[in-house]
């Protein structure tokens, strides 16, 4: 297979998860789950989560256990790391504070103590570290644009 399979419902392409994390993340009967390649859409105004390879099957927000960051970035009480519970109002607060730093060392030290279940609990299927990174630097270029103005 040369081309990455395409979400079905938006066209754009999504990255591999384990059957795994589809499994754990459903919300509906797991007789729906085949044994095949998954992949997880990212795009915030899709409503696919997973659609298999093949785009025959998908699952939407609603047939999953959590809320997806991606499908709702804007909303403040969405998990954005789903180990740590943090959301991105916690993020904003952070920010607001300066100690951003300190939130990421503690999901790294989370990491490190081998506390994390991202796989099992994050819906992306991987860790939440890229983007809690990304929107500590959204905020953080948010703040210095508002106080410039
Ligand atoms: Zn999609």
């Amino acid at each position: 297979m040369t081309e990455t399979p395409t979400c079905p419902r938006c066209g754009k392409k999504g990255h591999s998860v384990d059957g795994a994390t589809v499994k754990s993340m459903l919300a509906v009967s797991l007789r729906h789950v085949q044994d095949i390649p998954y992949r997880f859409c990212a795009s915030p105004d899709c409503d696919v989560v997973y659609y298999s390879d093949d785009g025959a099957q998908t699952f939407t927000t609603h047939q999953v256990r959590e809320r997806v960051y991606q499908k709702a970035p804007e909303a403040d009480d969405v998990l954005i790391c789903y180990c740590f519970q943090h959301t991105p109002a916690d993020i904003r607060q952070r920010v607001a504070q300066s100690t951003q730093a300190t939130l990421i060392d503690d999901i790294n030290a989370g990491i490190h103590a081998g506390q994390c279940a991202c796989d099992w609990r994050n819906p992306q299927g991987n860790c939440c570290l890229g983007n809690v990174r990304q929107l500590v630097k959204q905020v953080e270029a948010s703040t210095i644009t508002s106080e410039e103005e």
